[in-house]
């Protein structure tokens, strides 16, 4: 059978970036090719079967390889799934979304090892080009997800963008809303886990792509003025502090939590006399909106969520900490909100001084590095990461006799207080002592 590699293997051997999916596109079934493939191979693999869209796929050592019968599609104009037909070399490599994406390598014996490359993928892979193999209008309209895949290789390549193509992107860009949230968010997250994320959000915001799929961070963009005083741009503010978390996690939550540390500043801006611009609470309003973003992205609701408005409530406080002096209380205080992610806040914070005054953030930085070492102490001194009371609300209401009430909380409250303003340690015999001589002041008698 006539058998060729194709697509996104060839294209990252050519760039000598490590690849395990190899795609098989042969002149025939690729059900029957997979079989047999996998009869040769010792041992033997189980093969997948995807009978609806005729393809079979095999696991060998760390390789997936999936098998396609080569295949011409054509598209109608409500959906991006095509109609499709059995087909040539040629219609495989036509049906391919960019020039880089569509370079075949033969591994038939009478070529074996030719490269197959209709379209000047070479040529586009040595220049860092992304461009359509077809006329770009046809090419993004019929499957707009390949807007998103444009954007998204030029990101994680460092590519250009062809003229053309990029404003064939523009021009489709409603096309954008047939594609599913799943589908758009799976491409967003790869350009939040390259290395320059803010490549991909400078060329969805030109594209206008972002307004459709993201209006809370294009809401961000833009300077007002009042009385000739500015504020910062925050959508270029908010890229660089997402580039310069990069290099420090890999948490693909926490990068979300640079994105959206200041998405609440366009809802909360107010220019007051005197004061000059100010966001009252946007940490607070941003962790409002969260759930609303990540619903419609579809994004999870679960425990990333939480820990991603944790981040954003919280990201200012070492900032603020580190500008004063950096009291214990202080310091217990944010380690009790924060618990195991002290760390990750810590990060964010340091990645959000884009200050261009170098000596400014010189100061920050050495600053955090007090923080840092503070917070080190305390922790070791007081563990109050993950705190829990040593004293409960059940222990409270045993020895006064109470039902749930006001009082309790009171007490509870009061001794939390006092552990983290370090008025008393935080174990079991001061707890229990603060409780009684809190209890006496509310006039509450022992009752066990
Ligand atoms: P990555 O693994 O980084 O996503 P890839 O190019 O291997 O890169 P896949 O989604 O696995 O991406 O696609 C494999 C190949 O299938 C691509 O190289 C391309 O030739 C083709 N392809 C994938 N999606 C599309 C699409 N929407 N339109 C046209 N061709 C596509």
């Amino acid at each position: 059978m006539k058998t060729y590699v194709i697509g996104g293997y060839v294209r990252d051997l050519q760039l000598k970036r490590p690849s395990k999916d190899i795609d098989i596109v042969t002149i025939g079934s690729g059900i029957d090719l997979a079989n047999e493939v996998a009869k040769s191979l010792n041992p033997r693999p189980k093969v997948s079967i995807f009978k609806n869209f005729g393809t079979a796929m095999l696991k060998y050592k760390d390789l997936e390889v999936e098998f396609v019968g080569a295949r011409k599609e054509s598209y109608q104009r409500n959906s991006r799934k095509p109609i499709v037909e059995n087909g040539t070399l040629e219609d495989d490599q036509n049906r391919r979304d960019f020039t880089i994406n569509a370079l075949a390598l033969s591994l038939n014996k009478s070529n074996f090892g030719e490269l197959l490359d209709p379209f000047n993928g070479i040529d586009d892979l040595e220049n860092k080009i992304i461009r359509t193999p077809l006329d770009p209008d046809i090419t993004f309209s019929d499957d707009p997800l390949r807007i998103m895949r444009a954007i998204r290789f030029a990101t994680q390549l460092n590519f250009g963008i062809e003229e053309e193509t990029l404003k064939a992107i523009a021009r489709n860009k409603e096309r954008i809303k047939i594609i599913s949230a799943e589908r758009v968010i799976d491409e967003l997250n790869k350009i939040m886990m390259s290395q320059k994320p803010s490549k991909g959000f400078k060329l969805l915001e030109e594209t206008g792509i972002l307004e459709i799929i993201f209006p809370e961070l294009q809401k961000m963009k833009g300077v007002e003025r009042v009385k000739g005083i500015g504020h910062k741009d925050n959508f270029y503010h908010t890229l660089e502090v997402l580039d310069r978390i990069v290099p420090n996690t890999d948490n693909l939550w926490l990068r979300w939590s640079a994105l959206l540390h200041d998405i609440a500043k366009p809802a909360t801006k107010k220019y007051i006399e005197g004061q000059g611009w100010t966001f009252h609470a946007h940490n607070f309003v941003g962790v409002k909106m969260i759930p609303k973003i990540f619903r419609r992205m579809k994004l999870p609701l679960n425990e990333k969520m939480k820990y991603v408005q944790k981040m954003v409530q919280l990201h200012m406080r070492p900032i603020v900490l580190s500008e004063d002096i950096v009291t214990d209380s202080a310091v217990r205080r944010l380690l009790f909100e924060a618990g195991d992610d002290i760390d990750d806040l810590m990060t964010l914070c340091e990645a959000d001084i884009t200050s261009k005054n170098a000596d400014k953030v010189k100061r920050y930085m050495k600053n955090f590095k007090v923080v840092r070492q503070k917070l080190k102490e305390i922790e070791e001194k007081d563990a109050v990461r993950n705190f829990q009371p040593p004293v409960d609300g059940e222990l409270i209401m045993k020895i006064f006799d109470l039902t749930p009430c006001r009082e309790v909380g009171l007490i509870k409250d009061a001794i939390k207080d006092a552990i983290l303003d370090g008025e008393i340690h935080n174990n079991y015999d001061e707890a229990f002592a603060f409780m009684m001589k809190k209890a006496e002041e509310l006039g509450l008698e022992r009752k066990v």
